[in-house]
């Protein structure tokens, strides 16, 4: 429940609450502000509300699958303890069409959502994978197929030599018109130098995300947060995302990645804080900046399923799916399950005191 303009007046925060009843945009320094606040039920009640506002008690939440076709990777990202440099690495894999195709006939089920990414890998063509996403198709009609972060997307059309739209558009045509969110970490160039020094930069992220959006098709949007980035570079990625999405608006949710601690280099560096209370006041302040994207992801595999409720409190309305195999956050140290049945995610959500809502990758009723 909001409290009074009494009490945010007390908090400084009273600029704020005005411009969250009015409807108004938080500005980078409000944002600022809040990150930095340290009554974390203040900011949590403001984002409660807007989160409210634009969906009431509905918590979203999908029948899905993840399917990661390999972990060969040509990049160093310091972060990431899923990458093998090679298929004669330990732990690397490569899944065949008809392994990976096994996977998703073992389950046995009708999924609304198919979730696809790997690594670089070095060889790999374009008419691998859509022939991939042709036969899944052919197996689970009804599924959305979200396909490839905008890196993969920048790193095939660097092998076959195409623009970003061909590739897209190839992927289309086959029956993948989603991009996932993931590669956006910081945007700061500050910080990329030292968790992705490889790999595509801001302008060009978000340069794939605009093509996809300018084609008609939907994607995700990420934050990966508590390394070594500074408040201020949280909130201009935020500002980034934000200024794309009023261009575009095709960004339908953003979700808030908590950096995950272990077999990765990244971890000795660390400059921030693992705290909860870190996590639910970033989760927040993205829903009070990203004024205009419509989700915001508790993603339980990262959070574990305790603090995935407690984030439908600040600001979040939605928590994934079943998943059924989940290896980037695991590998990395995520402790939660690999998969939730489809009741057990209904009861995280009733049991918060939300109402459960199934959903496709697109956010219709499924
Ligand atoms: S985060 Fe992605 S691009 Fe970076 S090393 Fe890991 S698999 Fe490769």
């Amino acid at each position: 429940m909001l409290y009074k303009e009494s009490f945010y007046a007390k908090e400084g925060l009273a600029d704020i609450y005005h411009s969250v009843m009015e409807g108004n945009r938080i500005t980078p320094e409000q944002g600022l502000r809040l990150l930095e606040h340290s009554n974390i039920q203040a900011v949590g009640a403001l984002a409660h509300h807007v989160r409210m506002r634009k969906h009431g008690t509905n918590t979203y939440f999908v029948r899905n699958m993840h399917l990661n076709y390999s972990n060969v990777c040509i990049h160093p990202c310091t972060f990431c303890a899923f990458k093998r440099s090679s298929e004669q690495s330990e732990g690397a894999f490569i899944y065949s069409h008809d392994e990976l195709l096994e996977q998703l006939a073992q389950e046995q089920a009708e999924f609304a959502e198919i979730h696809i990414v790997g690594g670089c890998h070095p060889t790999l063509s374009l008419e691998w994978f859509t022939s991939l996403v042709k036969k899944i198709k052919a197996l689970q009609p009804q599924a959305d197929i979200k396909m490839f972060t905008a890196v993969e997307i920048d790193h095939l059309a660097q092998i076959e030599n195409i623009r970003i739209e061909d590739v897209l558009q190839a992927l289309k045509d086959a029956g993948a018109s989603m991009l996932t969110g993931g590669g956006a970490e910081i945007f700061a160039p500050r910080v990329r130098k030292q968790v992705c020094p490889t790999k595509l930069n801001a302008e060009e992220w978000l340069h794939v995300h605009s093509v996809a959006h300018s084609m008609g098709n939907l994607s995700n949007c990420t934050m990966l947060f508590g390394h070594i980035e500074t408040i201020e570079e949280r909130i201009d990625h935020l500002c980034r995302l934000r200024e794309l999405q009023d261009k575009t608006h095709g960004f339908i949710c953003f979700i808030p990645l908590p950096y995950q601690r272990k077999n990765n280099p990244l971890s000795s560096k660390v400059t921030t804080n693992d705290s909860y209370i870190d996590r639910m006041k970033t989760i927040a302040v993205s829903r009070l900046m990203l004024d205009n994207i419509e989700h915001i992801k508790a993603y339980w595999i990262m959070l574990g399923v305790k603090e995935a409720q407690s984030a439908l409190y600040f600001g979040a309305d939605d928590i994934d799916g079943t998943i059924v195999e989940e290896k980037i956050g695991h590998w990395a140290g995520a402790n939660s399950s690999h998969a939730l049945h489809i009741d057990e995610l209904r009861f995280m959500i009733t049991q918060s005191g939300f109402t459960p809502v199934c959903r496709n990758a697109r956010f219709l009723a499924a």
